[in-house]
């Protein structure tokens, strides 16, 4: 179910062409339905779904176990492409990898793949664009343009495990849904996408549920409903403000659903998983970074305890020709202090990829300029 909020379509542009049918859109069972359904003996669905889930691999070539005459077929039946990369930048020595695709039809997504020493943490997008309009961001920029499919997302982290595993960068164990879009506007297929991408191989990708991050700017209903669906997966609320005042603006959605609500949630679903919710904060100068609207956050974040939240302050990577920028940093230190001596646990997110156009959507949002 997405929730009852309007996605500011793109104009001129279709919303609703539907992506290839691919083996990770279904569950088990409906793989094997599927293939059963098209005339295949239904152990086929496990010798792809070994190779796509376990060996990482779409190509025919690879797929020894499979008739030779039927390998081309049945991978562009059940494994169609569904990503086709058109620019990689790096960064930080190779260790941050940023990728622009295409789907199918010419919508443009970006993933992220960073290594740190003691994991590797993919940034993927759920929908290409973004409805939800928030005037610092890139891709609120782009409007909605479509939602992405389940396996369009679980391609994403396929093709980052892979990568890592070529560079030898070490396992893919971290997926979070930061990227292009609001995830939680693409319900069905999101959770779709995070069994597929949590259940062991050759079910799914075999990355634990609980090194899921999904990020949300508050949609509360659907919070509620993510809280029910036994994924001990990670929560991040992107907050940006503790008023609802300046929040109205940050976060337009907050119209909708204000900060009492969007908290109240966050902790229903910390209860419902025992799971430690994140807060983001994306720290803009003048704007929501004064010493006041820390230690309101931190009172509204205290009010259910210190030991539910993780408070992540962002600072802002500036889009280019915004009028929003970055706090300065004695500010950004005094806002981090007063969340700490709250005693909320805090730690200032890096900003990883800043020059290769880090924040979501920046790279999307120079080629559609570019394009016109
Ligand atoms: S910040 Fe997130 S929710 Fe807001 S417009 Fe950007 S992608 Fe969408």
């Amino acid at each position: 179910m997405s929730p009852a909020v309007p996605g500011r379509a793109a104009s001129g542009r279709a919303a609703h062409v539907k992506p290839p049918r691919h083996l990770a859109d279904l569950d088990v069972a409906g793989r094997r339905a599927w293939v059963e359904e098209m005339g295949h003996p239904k152990m086929r669905a496990g010798q792809l779904s070994t190779h796509y889930f376990a060996h990482l691999t779409a190509a025919p070539a690879a797929m020894t176990d499979l008739p030779q005459n039927l390998r081309e077929h049945l991978a562009a039946t059940f494994l169609p492409p569904l990503l086709t990369e058109v620019a990689s930048r790096e960064a930080d020595g190779g260790a941050t990898v940023k990728t622009l695709f295409h789907l199918f039809d010419g919508a443009a997504i970006e993933t992220v793949t960073m290594a740190y020493p003691d994991r590797v943490t993919v940034c993927v997008s759920s929908q290409a664009g973004c409805g939800m309009g928030c005037p610092f961001c890139a891709t609120g920029k782009l409007g909605l343009r479509r939602n992405l499919s389940a396996a369009e997302m679980v391609e994403q982290v396929r093709l980052a495990a892979a990568l890592a595993q070529e560079r030898e960068l070490g396992r893919l164990s971290n997926v979070v849904f930061m990227g292009m879009g609001e995830p939680l506007a693409n319900y069905g297929p999101l959770v779709r996408a995070l069994r597929a991408i949590s259940e062991a191989p050759p079910a799914g990708l075999g990355i634990s549920a609980r090194n899921l991050t999904v990020s949300t700017c508050g949609l509360v209903p659907a919070m509620g409903q993510l809280a029910e669906e036994g994924l001990p997966v990670r929560l991040a609320v992107s907050l940006h403000a503790p008023d609802d005042e300046a929040r109205n603006t940050l976060v337009p959605v907050n119209r909708r659903w204000g900060v009492a609500a969007v908290l109240g949630a966050a902790f229903a679903y910390h209860k419902a998983t025992a799971r430690r919710v994140s807060v983001e904060y994306a720290l803009i100068r003048g704007i929501n970074d004064q010493k006041w609207r820390a230690s309101l956050l931190a009172e509204r974040l205290t009010r259910y305890g210190t030991g539910w939240v993780h408070v992540n302050p962002i600072p802002l990577n500036p889009v280019e020709g915004s009028i929003w920028t970055a706090s300065l940093p004695e500010v950004e230190a005094t806002f981090v202090e007063t969340l700490r001596e709250a005693g909320l646990t805090v730690t200032l997110r890096d900003t990883r990829g800043r020059e290769i156009d880090g924040a979501c959507g920046q790279l999307a949002a120079k080629e559609e300029n570019q394009d016109g």
